[in-house]
Formats: C-alpha cells, structure tokens, sequence
C-alpha cells in the first residue's frame, strides 16, 4: 500500500520558496486545512492545477509550505 513519505516521517521534503530563495516549512497536510476552511480554500485551489481534484483523491498527497520570512504558502504534492 502506497503511503506518503512525508506524512509518514521517511522523508523531509524541502521546498524552496518561490519569492525569496528560503528553504520553505512544511505547514501540514492541505486536507487537513482543507476540511476546517473550505470556503476560503475553495478559492485558492481554483488556482493550482488543472486535475487538482483527481490527484487529491488519489496519487498525491498535498502539503502546505509556508516560508517563514516573506510568509508566501506554496502546495507541494507528494507522490504516495
Ligand atoms: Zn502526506
Ligand atoms: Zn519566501
């Protein structure tokens, strides 16, 4: 059974920001925000990805990044 490396410890996924070069921190999985603010995230996922919805449910598992010094978030999708 396929599992996620970073949800399961096995592997630090590091990300570097986008804006300023920063090593970015994993913030937790986006489901788990995405269940408690929906309304709001529903925007913003408008904006990844075409076939978002479909890697959501199976292939990947999504993590948000956010970047301590300019604060940007970025979505990282880890392959199971
Ligand atoms: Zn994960
Ligand atoms: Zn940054």
């Amino acid at each position: 059974m396929a599992v996620c490396p970073v949800c399961n410890g096995l592997k630090d996924a590091v990300l570097m920001c986008t804006n300023c070069g920063q090593a970015m921190l994993e913030f937790g999985k986006l489901m788990d925000y995405y269940d408690d603010y929906s309304p709001y995230m529903e925007i913003d996922l408008l904006k990844l990805e075409d076939g978002f919805s479909d890697n959501y449910k199976r292939h990947t598992c999504a993590h948000l990044y956010r970047c301590p010094h300019c604060q940007n978030e970025e979505v990282m999708f880890i392959k199971e």
